[in-house]
């Protein structure tokens, strides 16, 4: 054997064991097997068996590894990174990992994502949706509640509290409906479609509110008197958190809550005395109990040896002495209940803290505790059942609506927008059902939260305006008959609450990704802490399991990139495969990239924002990737649906790969190196191509199975906006042929696709029209009318406010003097 040979030999063999993560006694045994050979063919002698000595034994003799070895990167470690604060530490507890914690291992188990069990809907919750939930949506007139009311008609709110809107996830032993988070997004993505203030309505007291945290944390007295009251409607609630100097930052609240002595009830009680300046608070203004967080102490040390307790959330009734609500904000023309909350030198007894006086100074717990369910749920499903409505009505309205003498769905410019709401409804309604499976499954997830309000909201805003952009003049003139309009102005309340989404993508998605997801760097954070021996055994485990994890993602990400990638496993061999191979190489590569940040950056990778958002973009786009196949799995991988979830996919990762090298050229010679070792041969994804795009925006156009699976579960009955394109769609396609046949009667070929009324008339009067035929092109024309036409109005009904009733009152008196 030539010496080359062997080098090439071991060199591969290392590599081997590497790239499959052996562990250190195996791979070290491999290597004194490769040396043996090696000294039979008089290759390796006594100095490079001297050379594997030293490396070898102190990492296989573990009392000197620890005790040396490990001792000194611990020394090193504790010196670079920062310590974690309480806040931190909260937020790092709350939430469990899932399916993100697999894609952040480099080598995604798939068999693993296919055993999920697919997200379905119970009996009861499915009545629900079919019962209540239609008949709400059908009641609902958005103009009605945007325009003319400012709020929902009397007779809609009592509707939500009779059926229970507000209680879905209140448990039965209290009234409540207990449904799954799955039938929650269902809910919400439904009447998403219809209306926003829907949406907001019914959105908030189900997720982060009084009732959440009443069933969490609080005590048989509060759960027994609040929680039947909320289920039935008795009780509103809202949460109130945000202060002016607190948003983003909400752990500074200024709020105080302060324990004295006072007054309750004419006796002397030790109590919290509030005063607190709340803003944006949605329900607050209707709310009849506030959960309200606020920072307590107790400088008198009446409850205690601590002065400052910290954040706390209690539940203040809202016509408690000093309690100030009402007054409403009005968010972009969306005006559903919200505005602020003041309280000064409010006293309430110390029984008004959730869990009683034992949870004081645990409330920025519980909240991030509580948060990462309701994030995962609420913001989520309202923008895929937006997304999900609009796709249809905006494929729809590109067949009814002709410029040029032809539908403008057939324009390639109007097909690439198409593709796009098309594609992203497919991958929302994916993603949806795949994060509340999770949360039914029992996960708590932080991490698949973020990613979901996040990517899915910026989803709504690029489909709003795509939808906008086909819809030209009949998206922006608002009235009755536009069904786009109020989404449109809502967009950028979607995109700031529940964590405004330039912190979401930068601070949250990979902080808590990086720290929960890693398997081995939470470990090392909490056994560096530990000043024991255990901590030191904690330790050493950690830091060479990660050191060894960082070897194989390197190898891995550089044999994938060499183009081994198309060799990687991947559960089917049919034209999916690709994306399973590519995703394998990405996770390899998120590995690699996040300990190489983490090693170069070190604590200061948390002020490096452009990095952690572009490494938390890779993790969110495998994510979003994950659950697109699941779905088609799920679905029973239909044929028919493979240009949508070509096109998910090839977005997604189009869009990985570009944030992936956005962060190599943005990270100085580190980049360059690595850009060498995970591309060396350039890009692997394209971006969907101009016949993907048509092919995607043709399933929009007309009625087809596909179509029909992109719109499951929103409201398409005739009396909605929806229903109603749903129908002129059906009633155009068919009367296409006679508008034909018409026109070859009457020999008129530049006969133009409108007045069909008179279309009509002309083929009854040539005779190639049966009465039916013709009461159908009426029906077309009369829809399509409707559908083309925009709302116009007097002058006076489009003032608001003080100036309308100024109006109205001269418009009476000029009356009065006329009579
Ligand atoms: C309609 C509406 C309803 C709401 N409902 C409620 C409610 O019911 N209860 C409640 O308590 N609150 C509610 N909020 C408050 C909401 O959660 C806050 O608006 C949100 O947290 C952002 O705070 P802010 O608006 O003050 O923006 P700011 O905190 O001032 O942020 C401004 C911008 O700076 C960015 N930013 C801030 N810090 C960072 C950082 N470290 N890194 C990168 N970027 C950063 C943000 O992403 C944002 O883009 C509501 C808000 C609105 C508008």
């Amino acid at each position: 054997m030539s010496i080359a040979l062997w080098v090439i030999a071991t060199l591969l063999v290392l590599g081997g064991f590497l790239y499959y993560r052996s562990s250190l006694l195996i791979t070290s045994i491999g290597l004194v097997g490769l040396f043996a050979i090696g000294s039979w063919f008089d290759i390796v002698g006594p100095v490079l068996w001297v050379l594997l000595a030293v490396v070898l034994l102190p990492l296989n003799i573990t009392a000197f590894r620890r005790g040396v070895l490990t001792k000194g990167i611990l020394g090193a470690y504790r010196k670079v990174m920062p310590e974690i604060s309480e806040t931190e530490k909260d937020a790092i507890d709350a939430g469990t990992t899932w399916w993100e914690g697999e894609l952040f291992r480099g080598a995604p188990a798939w068999k693993k994502l296919h055993s999920i069990q697919k997200a379905e809907l119970s009996a009861e919750e499915k009545a629900f949706l079919e019962g209540p939930c239609e008949e709400l949506c059908k009641m609902m007139n958005d103009w009605e509640a945007t325009h003319e009311l400012a709020d929902m008609p009397e007779h809609v709110w009592q509707y939500l509290k009779d059926h229970k809107f507000f209680a879905m996830i209140i448990k039965k032993e209290y009234g409540g409906l207990e449904f799954s988070a799955y039938a929650q997004s269902r809910v919400l993505q439904k009447v998403a479609g219809v209306s926003t203030i829907l949406a907001s309505t019914i959105g908030v007291p189900n997720s982060l509110g009084p009732g959440e945290l009443l069933q969490h944390y609080g005590t048989k007295e509060q759960k027994d008197h609040y929680l039947p009251r909320l289920a039935n409607g008795l009780e509103i609630p809202c949460f109130a958190l945000t202060s002016p100097e607190a948003g983003s930052d909400a752990g500074s609240i200024p709020d105080t809550g302060v324990i004295c002595k006072g007054e309750w009830e004419g006796k002397e009680i030790v109590g919290i005395r509030l005063n607190f300046d709340k803003r944006y608070i949605t329900l607050a203004p209707v709310a009849t109990v506030l959960g309200l967080a606020f920072k307590l102490s107790d400088p008198d040390k009446l409850l205690g040896d601590k002065e400052e307790l910290g954040i706390t959330a209690a539940l203040i009734p809202h016509d408690t002495k000093g309690v100030e609500t009402g007054r409403r904000h009005f968010p972009l023309n969306v005006p559903f209940q919200n505005g602020p909350v003041r309280g000064k030198d409010v006293f309430v007894p110390l029984d008004y803290i959730i869990g009683g006086p034992k949870m004081a100074g645990k409330g920025w717990r519980m909240l991030v505790e509580c948060l990462s369910v309701g994030r995962a749920i609420t913001l989520p499903s309202n923008s895929a059942g937006g997304v999900k409505s609009i796709a249809l009505a905006t494929g729809a309205y590109s067949y009814i609506r002709r410029q040029f003498r032809l539908p403008i769905g057939k324009m390639e410019g109007v097909q690439e927008a198409l593709a796009r709401l098309g594609g992203n409804a497919y991958l929302m309604d994916a993603v949806t059902s795949f994060s509340t499976k999770g949360i039914d499954l029992g996960e708590k997830p932080s991490v698949i939260s973020a990613i979901a309000k996040y990517h899915m909201t910026e989803k709504l805003r690029e489909c709003m305006d795509d939808a906008m952009d086909i819809h030209g003049g009949k998206g922006i003139c608002l009235g009755p008959n536009n069904y786009l309009g109020r989404g449109y102005q809502g967009v950028p309340v979607a995109i700031t609450v529940e964590g405004a989404n330039i912190l979401t993508r930068n601070l949250m998605i990979y902080g808590q990704g990086a720290i929960r997801c890693h398997p081995y760097v939470l470990e090392e954070m909490l056994a560096s802490a530990e000043t024991n021996a255990e901590g030191l055994k904690r330790f050493d485990k950690a830091i060479w399991g990660h050191i060894g994890f960082g070897m194989s993602n390197f190898v891995r990400s550089l044999v994938l990139g060499l183009g081994f990638w198309r060799f990687t496993s991947s559960p089917y061999s049919d034209s999916t495969a690709q994306y399973y191979k590519k995703m394998n190489r990405f996770s390899a590569n998120l590995a690699l990239l996040s300990d190489v940040a983490m090693g170069v950056l070190g604590g200061s990778l948390k002020r490096k924002q452009r990095i952690s958002a572009r490494l938390g973009d890779m993790l969110s786009y495998l994510f979003i990737a994950s659950a697109t196949l699941k779905r088609f799995e799920d679905e029973g991988r239909q044929k028919d649906d493979l240009p949508l979830l070509h096109w998910a996919l090839q977005d997604t990762l189009y869009k990985l790969q570009e944030s992936q090298l956005a962060l190599l050229d943005n990270f100085g010679a580190v980049g360059t190196t690595m850009k060498v070792v995970m591309y060396p041969f350039g890009r692997i994804v394209k971006r969907p191509s101009d016949r993907l795009d048509s092919k995607v925006a043709k399933i929009l156009l007309k009625p087809n199975a596909s179509r029909e699976r992109l719109g499951q579960g929103q409201f398409l009955a005739p009396e909605g906006q929806f229903g109603y394109l749903e129908q002129t769609l059906r009633d155009i396609i068919e009367a296409e042929p006679l508008f034909d046949r018409v026109r070859k009667a009457a020999d008129d070929r530049r006969m133009p696709f409108m007045f069909l009324d008179q279309v009509a008339a002309k083929g009854k009067e040539l005779g190639v029209l049966s009465d039916e035929e013709v009461e159908l092109l009426r029906r077309a024309e009369q829809g399509r009318l409707r559908v083309i036409n925009v709302d116009d109005f007097a002058h006076e009904d489009l003032i608001a406010g003080k100036h309308a009733r100024e109006v109205a009152l001269a418009s009476v008196k000029k009356q009065d003097s006329a009579a």
